[in-house]
């Protein structure tokens, strides 16, 4: 445990708070005694901002216990840790385990967790650049990852579709997909205002994401080879409608709809196969995996043109824009 002597007597913080059913999001000075358990102490130099971070700061979330630091990420250096595997000094990361949820979360200059939720920052990536990537990226690279273990490979050609593409797990998925050699479509709502980013990101073709929607027969013309969807919703029926013939289709969100109405015909006709992602259990085996494949894969060019950098202050606005579905690729919230 840290030696209280090591840390600030405060540190800033956003604090949401709860007064009946109102949730209130206020920057204060948190007493450092208040930090949770945990082994390991962590100077957080940036976190993020995920669809599900809006959710938190609007009172969305059905967070069960208040006062809550939400922030679902973290990028930092250890202060303390009383956990063989880090010392100080040592440049971590936190995505997902409930952290910013059940336990206080990257919204902070400190943070306190189990050392078994973090990894090491792969060397590739700064604090910030950690973040740049961030639950987001993760999801996406267990997205590509699920879809290759099952077979996907670039030289088999047909065009592999992400909706929600200009969104934050999207932009992630259209870069790493394309870079790896994939016929990219974009699916977007923003076609007018995000065609030439999703283009930069190495987008082949872009498509309107009503045209998703709007497929209603069990079993539509042939099209994706794969899919990555983030929508859920009247998206995903539309996109396992239209996936080709032994196809897969990992689904990891609900920024359309958690609904799903769909028919057995894709699954039992053309064999297609629909992957379930999660990444906040995403067990750390497979977590590694991931980061390793972040580190060596991402282009440089998502770090680039994907990012905009944000202060505590900008996050009430912002939670509204991400929820809007306006906000384009990736937040970095800076702590330092
Ligand atoms: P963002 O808000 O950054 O991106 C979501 C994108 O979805 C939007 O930018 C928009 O992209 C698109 N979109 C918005 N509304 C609709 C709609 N009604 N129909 C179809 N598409 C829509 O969020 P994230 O990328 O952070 O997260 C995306 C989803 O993935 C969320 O539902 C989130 O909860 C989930 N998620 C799940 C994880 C997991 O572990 N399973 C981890 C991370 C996120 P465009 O304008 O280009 O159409």
């Amino acid at each position: 445990m840290t030696n209280p002597a090591t840390l600030p007597d405060t540190f800033r913080a956003m604090l949401l708070t709860k007064d009946g059913d109102a949730v209130s999001a206020n920057l204060t000075d948190v007493p450092s005694r208040d930090l949770p358990a945990g082994e390991v102490t962590v100077r957080v130099q940036a976190s993020d901002l995920n669809y599900k971070d809006g959710l938190a700061i609007l009172g969305k979330l059905g967070i069960r216990t208040y006062p809550m630091v939400p922030g679902i990420d973290f990028a930092g250096t250890v202060l303390d840790s009383s956990d063989a595997r880090y010392k100080a000094g040592d440049a971590v990361t936190l995505t997902g385990w409930g952290v910013g949820e059940r336990y206080w979360g990257g919204y902070a200059e400190l943070a306190r967790a189990k050392a078994d939720w973090l990894v090491k920052t792969p060397g590739r990536f700064s604090a910030a650049e950690a973040m740049a990537v961030g639950t987001a990226g993760l999801t996406a690279m267990l997205c590509v990852m699920a879809l290759e273990d099952a077979g996907l490979t670039p030289d088999q050609g047909g065009e592999v579709l992400v909706t929600g593409a200009a969104g934050g797990v999207g932009s992630v998925a259209v870069s790493l997909l394309s870079a790896r050699g994939y016929r990219v479509t974009a699916a977007t709502g923003r076609v007018a205002s995000e065609g030439d980013y999703l283009r930069s990101l190495g987008a082949a073709e872009l498509m309107d994401r009503a045209e998703l929607s709007a497929l209603k027969k069990p079993l539509e013309k042939e099209r994706w080879a794969a899919a990555v969807d983030v929508a859920g919703g009247a998206t995903l029926t539309g996109v396992l409608a239209s996936t080709c013939y032994g196809g897969h289709v990992a689904a990891c969100g609900l920024a359309d709809s958690a609904a799903l109405m769909t028919s057995v015909l894709p699954f039992i006709l053309r064999n297609v196969t629909l992957h379930g992602v999660d990444s906040v259990q995403c067990p750390a085996p497979t977590r590694q995996r991931a980061w390793d494949r972040l580190a060596a894969e991402l282009p440089d060019q998502l770090l680039q043109s994907g990012v905009q950098t944000a202060r505590l202050e900008d996050l009430p606005r912002l939670a509204g824009e991400i929820l809007a579905g306006q906000v384009r690729g990736r937040t970095v919230v800076d702590l330092t």
